[in-house]
């Protein structure tokens, strides 16, 4: 039986005007998506996508990939039926054969967009429930309590039968590449990746710095960053991912600011020449993973001064997240497992014994004229490293 995969979209619905410029860019980030993966045919009409797979072995990867395309809120495979009423009902008996076991309770719901269709949505529900009724025995027209949705679509060029039940969900959020671009500060923590997976979902196309403290870092930890960049590339596509050499920084920092001031002076550094990168690059924002109190440098007079530093908007998505609850998205997004591996990130090596936690921006910033900021910067910036991320 022939199948086809419906993909539907949420929140581009209300974008008026402006929705066909959203859906376009919708079905070019996923026939990008797929072009390595299967042969496809993408369509969208009457805000849902359609996806044929020619090799009906690579429905399962197409689906996978559909489910992390940012816009999509559900995925489901559908039977694809004539529109013909007989041709609907024998699919449905065929295709529902797994769902509709004995004992289940199920209801018909049916859509008819194509008005020329010539039974209506609610004889529809008749004709196919008490086909379906007749030919299961054993099942329960239940309206109120369904185990079991049966759907029925008929749509321009064909009908469309599947069971509710059997719909994933998606990501929802907006298409990457509706909203512009900003720069993820991306450790191999636990908080930036998902910080970056938040506002990418917003539409927001990424770029990834990562400050590296050769040798205090390890090649290891170099490897964990794109692995967790290659992770965010299922949701983005690729990412531009520039490695910042951050040794001498860091080295300056240690040897000559207060050591209870060295990881502000440490995150101000980072934040500057994130920003110089992403106004080269045409990011209109930086992103963060700080939420408020976590350590001592995520305090609100710490992030005050960290983001002092900078005159660019700096995004922090997980600022009013319990720890918790970001493990939860790192787990459903796929980072976390790469996250907690142990490779030391360049923090860590340097991290003072006793962090202020109510530091006063002029005192940071006298402890920084220790140092000589702008040269520190340029050096740093001459010897960044471009790496292009590929989905994982
Ligand atoms: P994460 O889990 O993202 O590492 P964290 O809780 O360890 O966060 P901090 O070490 O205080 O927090 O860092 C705050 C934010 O600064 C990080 O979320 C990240 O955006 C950025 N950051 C920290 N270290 C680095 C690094 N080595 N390279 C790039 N960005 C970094
Ligand atoms: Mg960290």
């Amino acid at each position: 039986m022939k199948e086809i995969i419906l993909a539907k979209y949420g929140e581009i619905i209300l974008k008026g005007g402006n929705r066909p410029k959203f859906e376009s860019i919708l079905v070019g980030n996923i026939k990008n998506s797929l072009k390595n993966v299967a042969e496809t045919d993408v369509r969208l009409a009457q805000a849902t996508v359609y996806v044929e797979v020619a090799d009906e072995d690579k429905m399962d990867i197409v689906m996978e990939r559909l489910t992390k395309i940012f816009g999509i809120v559900t995925v489901t495979r559908a039977a694809v039926c004539e529109k013909n009423i007989e041709d609907i009902k024998a699919k449905a008996k065929e295709y529902l054969k797994k769902d509709l076991t004995d004992g289940k309770r199920f209801k018909v719901e049916a859509k008819r967009s194509d008005k020329k269709f010539p039974y209506n949505s609610p004889q529809i529900c008749m004709e196919v429930g008490g086909y379906l009724d007749d030919e299961y025995p054993g099942i329960i027209v239940d309206v109120h309590n369904p185990d079991v949705t049966v759907k029925v679509e008929v749509r321009d060029f064909a009908a469309y039968v599947y069971a509710n039940e059997n719909k994933v969900q998606g990501q929802g959020g907006m298409p990457i590449g509706t909203g512009s671009k900003a720069t993820l500060l991306l450790s191999g923590g636990i908080d930036s990746p998902v910080a970056g997976h938040m506002i990418s979902k917003r539409g927001v196309e990424i770029d990834a710095v990562n400050f590296f403290s050769f040798p205090y870092t390890s090649d290891r930890a170099k490897e964990k960053v794109i692995e967790l960049a290659s992770i965010l590339a299922q949701y983005t596509s690729k990412i531009n991912l520039y490695i910042v050499p951050f040794t001498e920084i860091q080295l300056q920092i240690r040897d000559k600011c207060p050591e209870e001031h060295m990881t502000l002076v440490m995150r101000r550094f980072m934040m500057r020449i994130a920003e110089r990168l992403a106004a080269k690059h045409n990011s209109r924002a930086l992103i963060t993973g700080e939420s408020v109190g976590q350590v001592a440098s995520q305090t609100l007079a710490a992030l005050d001064v960290t983001n002092a530093a900078v005159d660019m908007p700096v995004l922090q998505p997980l600022i009013g997240m319990d720890k918790i609850e970001i493990i939860d998205r790192a787990h459903e997004i796929g980072t976390y497992e790469t996250s907690i591996l142990p490779y030391e990130d360049c923090c860590t090596v340097f991290t003072p014994k006793h962090p202020t936690t109510n530091p006063k921006r002029e005192n940071i910033e006298k402890s920084e004229r220790r140092l000589d900021g702008e040269t520190l910067i340029e050096a740093a910036l001459a010897g960044v490293e471009k790496i292009e991320v590929y989905p994982k």
